[in-house]
């Protein structure tokens, strides 16, 4: 009888298997809400799957207008990759909660949280808060800025693809070597373009760029923010522009989403450059995917420097 009953189920699991077989099963839509895992999650899916970002790269990633045709997405969605360390706490949210999606829910099978795995950054302390607007709680939200966190994200982004379409699981891993290598590919000739300006000093406007530093040997010694979220203040501005005389930096860095009214000023102060630098895909044209990003920013930085005369070591 036990025979009996494991054949059947084993000759209907076949049917079963026949009727939907994995190229039946569609694309996975996939939705990320920025243009950096959008771009991660391409690489990664290839032909099996479809992306889309909510914010675009030429946007502050955490103040994004919130727009209904997000939420259509959303409700449309098999998987949503999120940045998370509350990056995107001021918009995702109630998104998520109107598109009526279980499966992209915090915690859902759809639901996947970029952040989990990579070297994160200002991890804080003590108390966990958002008090005086400091929108940095969980540590440093801009780890995607680090090609090392790029390759641990596509990691995940493929077992989560593996575990939704089992069937696709060597296709994936696949493209996840062929992204690697790419990365590892321009790691060699970033290092090598910006090694010899190790310990150069910058300014920034926003923390966007402490895992970016880290990487490729930049010291940031001051903001042009107070702290993250907080606009200038002439006080505040005042002590950057007295770093930057003390420090001779050379180079402020600014996201293409700030006023450059600010910086323009410090610049005329202390006769550093001004530096319009995309923390993001799609933070300007050029940059259309992430192993270009980290082309664009470094060809721009490096030619920043031999303009500003910093001695190449
Ligand atoms: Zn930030």
């Amino acid at each position: 009888m036990k025979l009996f009953t494991s054949t059947a189920a084993l000759a209907l699991a076949t049917i079963v298997g026949m009727a939907t077989p994995a190229h039946a099963q569609g694309k996975l839509n996939v939705v990320t809400s920025t243009e950096d895992l959008a771009s991660i999650a391409r690489a990664v899916g290839g032909d099996r799957v479809t992306v889309e970002s909510i914010a675009r790269g030429y946007q502050d990633p955490h103040f994004v207008e919130a727009k209904p045709s997000f939420i259509l997405k959303l409700q449309k969605a098999d998987l949503l990759i999120v940045v998370g360390r509350e990056l995107e706490i001021g918009w995702l949210p109630p998104l998520i909660q109107q598109s009526r999606n279980a499966k992209v829910q915090v915690g859902g099978s759809g639901y996947l949280d970029a952040s989990t795995h990579v070297r994160i950054l200002e991890l804080p302390t003590g108390q966990l808060t958002r008090a005086m607007g400091d929108v940095h709680p969980q540590g440093n939200p801009h780890y995607w800025l680090d090609p090392e966190n790029g390759k641990i994200i596509a990691k995940d982004v493929s077992e989560k693809f593996s575990q939704m379409r089992p069937n696709d699981r060597a296709y994936f891993q696949q493209q996840l070597a062929t992204f690697t290598n790419k990365v590892a590919q321009g790691e060699q000739r970033w290092a090598a373009a910006m090694t010899p300006y190790k310990g150069t000093k910058v300014v920034t406007y926003h923390r966007s760029f402490p895992n970016f530093a880290e990487r490729f040997g930049l010291e940031v010694v001051g903001y042009v923010e107070p702290k993250p979220g907080i606009p200038p203040t002439p006080q505040h501005t005042l002590e950057v522009i007295s770093a930057i005389k003390q420090q001779d930096v050379k180079v402020v860095l600014v996201e293409p989403y700030f006023d450059l009214k600010t910086p323009n000023s410090i610049g005329r102060a202390t006769g550093a450059q001004v530096l319009v630098m995309p923390p993001s895909v799609g933070g300007v044209k050029e940059v259309t995917d992430y192993v270009a990003l980290f082309d664009y920013d470094i060809n721009l930085l490096v030619n920043a420097f031999k303009k500003a005369g910093v001695q190449a070591k």
